[in-house]
């Protein structure tokens, strides 16, 4: 089972290539998987990198351009087909969840599963939250609203030692109040701390998601401390005046964002179709950001835990 995995089903920018798919990522976080933007063929990816369809649960679009959201309808379509159960949550701008309600209405009308729509601020803020995990939206800056996406574990449990455990007989039904931080009272009334039975739970993991964007020298203090950065980077250094007027990034500026955010991967994205390779990118990334780099390309996966 994954503990915290990134997959990439497509990398590409928006203009179609034969190298790469546009933009589609899953976090598969404890077997529940997260897809992050649905560009054209994420189906077939998802095939490919045989992530099962009942386990995908919530869509996050980042914003409503084609490249970012024309591979839901067909998505969904297939889940029936497939006789999905249970839900699929969409998370987007209102103004998407109007465009995407007709197109789900009629070609999903009688879905095996539900088709659920939470609105995304512009703003972003909190959009979905479970015991484990928090996904949370920030805003970006792109020539239409963008958000990007936090994934951040929620605090872990303690671990108990065993041999103190039992030396002070902790009743099985108190463990997990200790294992929640909680002092242990024993039956004479003398408090044991809690850093006496437990030490401290393995480190919280967070992953995020920076989708179309201008270079935003605010987004490193909005993602400090955050383990693994994905930028995009469609353009190399010296098209740093194309990328700032189409509202994207250069490898150089995200490489700048990673770096000055303190992270200890970076993975850069959304390549324009005019480079045969990302070599440059890797060079330009290199020089700044010296963390683990990847290069993102289909079927590449992550494992953050
Ligand atoms: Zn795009």
């Amino acid at each position: 089972m994954a503990q915290f995995r990134i997959n990439i089903l497509g990398c590409g920018s928006a203009s179609p290539s034969m190298r790469h798919m546009p933009s589609c990522q899953v976090v598969d976080f404890r077997d529940n998987l997260f897809m992050i933007d649905c560009g054209e063929g994420a189906q077939l990816q998802l095939r490919r990198l045989k992530l099962k369809f009942q386990r995908l649960s919530h869509i996050f679009i980042s914003h409503l351009h084609g490249d970012h959201v024309l591979g839901l309808p067909g998505l969904l379509s297939t889940l029936d087909l497939n006789e999905k159960h249970g839900s699929v949550t969409i998370h987007t701008f209102p103004e998407g969840i109007k465009i995407l309600r007709q197109i789900t209405d009629f070609f999903c009308e009688y879905s095996s599963f539900d088709i659920l729509y939470e609105p995304v601020s512009h703003k972003g803020g909190l959009v979905f939250e479970n015991d484990a995990l928090a996904v949370k939206a920030f805003p970006l800056e792109h020539s239409k609203p963008c958000v990007g996406y936090l994934f951040e574990e929620k605090p872990k449990q303690r671990h108990l030692i065993g041999e103190m455990v039992d030396f002070y007989n902790v009743p099985i039904s108190q463990r997990a109040a200790l294992k929640a931080g909680a002092d242990f009272v024993t039956e004479s009334g003398e408090i044991i701390a809690n850093n006496r039975l437990t030490t401290d739970p393995d480190p919280s993991v967070s992953y995020a998601y920076c989708s179309d964007t201008r270079y935003m020298p605010t987004l490193a203090e909005r993602l400090r401390g955050v383990d693994t950065i994905y930028h995009e980077a469609t353009y190399d250094d010296s098209k740093a005046a194309k990328a700032r007027q189409r509202g994207h990034s250069t490898a150089g500026e995200a490489a700048q964002v990673a770096r000055d955010a303190g992270a200890k991967r970076l993975i850069l994205g959304h390549f324009s179709k005019s480079y045969p390779d990302e070599e440059i990118h890797r060079l330009q990334a290199s020089e700044i950001f010296k963390g683990e780099l990847f290069i993102a390309d289909e079927g590449m996966k992550i494992d953050l835990l």
